[in-house]
């Protein structure tokens, strides 16, 4: 089995519903850029896949940024005269400002309000609001719920610690027969949002556990970052790894509206772009050019690395009213969406597995395919597309045009492509690829 026999080994509806049960699973946690959520939550991968959870103390230097302190809560509620807990985080994850400072103290409204953070356009959602290098503290709530709020008094508890500590990340690597590799990389760090952070989660897990399990040419690196500053802490850690990774993506935002979005690297016409493009075209997607604006991916494409890699998402943060809100929930995103990102994934990683560059043995006029039992003898829609490939193949294979040139130039899918270039190369009308790659004198499938 190899990768391209997972695409069609999977039932997406089976996978689907394990990916959301995942994220649901997931959701609850109360996660920040560091503390126990993110451990908790790595923990929950490592039963997965193999993951190596790495801490980073704080103080710790990472280019132009520092590892914070560490933060952790375990409770934190504002309660009316009659003892009712008017907002608490037991509740909801999103009801405390995150990286909120140690508070106990008793005030009104009045002193209360500009700690407050609602959406009045949304007056039943909860907003999310961080302070991650500001020390403050607040309760984000909704509109509703503060339109019930009396002047007070009213008793403020936050029981949290903000202290130097450690910032957890987790890394999965899956060797291949290349020591080339490719970087993928999701951030951990929210609270409970359904697509914003736990569909890119589930992916990124689903996608290594599949890898796990099938032999591949490349290596490949899955990193589980708290946003900006977890993917700055590891790249200030792998400053030689970097140098292996010939492809990356950031995946975040897989399971909510809107079809497949490929946002280029800020080079833009990277062997992973290309790969992408074709795969997200073929699912009716869409692709952008890079603009330093977004997740990760910022940091990988920055000049002191200028890394490949691009992001897949669907609709991009900020573009659905649901972003960095309570309504990001987990009927947000589907199982069918979560599938077929994976899908896309797999589809992206056969193109990074297998392209090359095929040359004919019979370039002088086209061969003669029925002799070799090549050409239908009864002609049909179905035969004739396959004809049409193996046509533009042969037509191509000038050892300037790889694989994906010919599937991109004929309209038709990579794998599909890919199964032609096998059966013309066992009927010796194309050539070999190189020698199989070997590691340690062990060959494995290529
Ligand atoms: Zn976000």
């Amino acid at each position: 089995m190899s990768v391209a026999d997972l695409v069609d080994q999977q039932t997406a509806t089976a996978l689907g519903d394990e990916l959301h049960a995942f994220a649901a699973e997931l959701f609850p946690i109360c996660r920040s850029i560091t503390g126990d959520g993110v451990r908790s939550t790595l923990d929950r991968v490592g039963k997965e896949v193999p993951l190596v959870r790495h801490e980073v103390a704080s103080g710790s230097r990472a280019f132009d940024w520092t590892v914070p302190d560490e933060w952790n809560v375990r409770e934190a509620f504002v309660t009316d005269r009659r003892g009712r807990r008017v907002v608490d985080l037991a509740e909801h994850t999103l009801h405390l400002v995150s990286y909120s400072t140690p508070v106990d103290a008793r005030m009104d409204l009045e002193e209360l309000r500009p700690h407050l953070h609602t959406l009045p356009d949304h007056p039943e959602w909860i907003p999310y609001r961080t302070s991650y290098y500001a020390r403050d503290w607040g309760f984000c709530l909704s509109e509703r719920q503060l339109a019930q709020l009396g002047p007070g008094p009213y008793d403020v508890r936050i029981d949290s610690t903000l202290e130097p500590g450690h910032l957890s990340y987790g890394e999965c690597v899956l060797p291949g027969s290349s020591t080339d590799e490719v970087l993928v990389s999701t951030h951990v760090c929210h609270p409970s949002m359904a697509n914003d952070n736990l569909s890119g989660l589930a992916v990124a897990t689903a996608l290594a556990r599949l890898l796990a399990d099938v032999p591949h040419r490349l290596t490949y690196r899955f990193v589980f970052v708290p946003g900006t500053i977890g993917s700055l802490t590891w790249l200030s850690r792998n400053e030689e790894t970097v140098s292996r990774v010939r492809h990356g993506l950031v995946l975040t935002g897989l399971g909510g509206p809107g079809p497949l979005v490929w946002k280029r690297s800020r080079h833009g016409h990277r062997d992973v772009d290309a790969a992408a493009e074709h795969v997200v075209a073929t699912r009716h997607g869409e692709i952008r050019d890079f603009a330093p604006w977004g997740y990760d991916e910022r940091q990988y494409n920055s000049p002191g690395f200028d890394l490949p890699v691009g992001r897949l998402t669907r609709t991009p943060h900020g573009e659905y009213p649901e972003y960095h809100t309570s309504a990001d929930d987990l009927s947000l995103i589907t199982g069918e969406r979560l599938a077929e990102a994976l899908t896309a994934l797999l589809e992206i990683i056969d193109v990074l597995e297998h392209d090359r560059f095929p040359r004919s043995l019979n370039p002088k006029g086209e061969p003669q395919l029925g002799q070799r039992g090549l050409y239908p003898k009864v002609g049909g829609r179905s035969a004739d597309a396959s004809v049409m490939a193996m046509l533009w193949l042969l037509n191509l294979a000038d050892g300037e045009h790889s694989l994906l040139d010919v599937a991109r130039r004929s309209g038709t899918a990579f794998h599909t492509i890919r199964a032609v270039d096998a059966r013309l190369r066992d009927h010796g009308l194309v050539d070999r690829p190189e020698e199989p790659r070997t590691l340690d004198g062990v060959t494995l499938a290529t």
